[in-house]
């Protein structure tokens, strides 16, 4: 029923403590409930009123993570801080402090900063020379918890394992710069390059096509 997922375990057995996020924007909350019955539990969504509505639908489920991963609209961070328990797509301070305020009276949010590390001008995310600077206004936010970043890459193999690598270092310098913060998270990898994300030091990653197929076009 969903194949490929034989695969990319067998491929995680090698890698014990990587967490697999099941990207699953565009795939129904009935297949969402499949693979929770294969064992996941985290689940990666990139639209708001798509995730909320999975939610609903699986919401007898049990110990479910959700994970916010897209775009964020500043006037959807209320619900977006209130309906997940991670948000790995903060690329400004304007958006982490709109999640810090909305999150308060709950435990802390779990946050990653997005970096382009390719910088390329058509995806979202921080340039790594702002990425210091974000990271010092989001660890004096009281509701959220800065746990790593997010990396986006550049598809082409060669580059991805240059980005893979200044990801690395860059998450490295993160640790050594806020020692007193559980830095433990490195997201990166997606279905084309978890193989190669892996052995970079990915703590997690990111899988929809690999895990659901393709995507619908009116879904994206
Ligand atoms: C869609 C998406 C993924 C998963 O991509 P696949 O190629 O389907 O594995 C990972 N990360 C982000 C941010 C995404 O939007």
């Amino acid at each position: 029923m969903l194949p490929r997922l034989r695969t990319l375990q067998a491929t995680l057995q090698a890698y014990p403590t990587v967490r697999l996020l099941a990207v699953s924007k565009g795939v129904a909350a009935s297949r969402l409930r499949l693979a929770y019955g294969l064992g996941l539990r985290h689940f990666g969504e990139n639209y708001l009123q798509e995730a909320l509505d999975k939610q609903k639908a699986l919401a007898d489920l049990d110990g479910i993570v959700w994970h916010f991963i897209g775009r964020i609209q500043r006037n959807k961070t209320l619900a977006i801080a209130r309906h997940f328990q991670w948000v790995e797509s903060i690329d400004r301070a304007l958006v982490a402090e709109r999640l810090n305020h909305a999150r308060a009276g709950m435990p802390p949010l779990d946050v990653l900063i997005e970096v382009n590390a390719g910088g390329e001008s058509s995806k979202g995310g921080v340039g790594l020379d702002a990425l210091e600077s974000l990271a010092r206004a989001i660890v004096t936010l009281p509701h959220l918890r800065l746990r790593g970043l997010m990396a986006l890459v550049r598809p082409e193999p060669e580059q991805a394992d240059a980005d893979f690598a200044t990801m690395a270092a860059a998450f490295q310098l993160l640790q050594d710069t806020f020692p007193k913060q559980a830095i433990d998270t490195l997201s990166m990898g997606t279905s084309t390059d978890y193989a190669r994300a892996l052995p970079m030091g990915a703590t997690q990653i990111r899988v929809g096509t690999a895990i659901f197929g393709p995507r619908s076009q009116e879904t994206r």
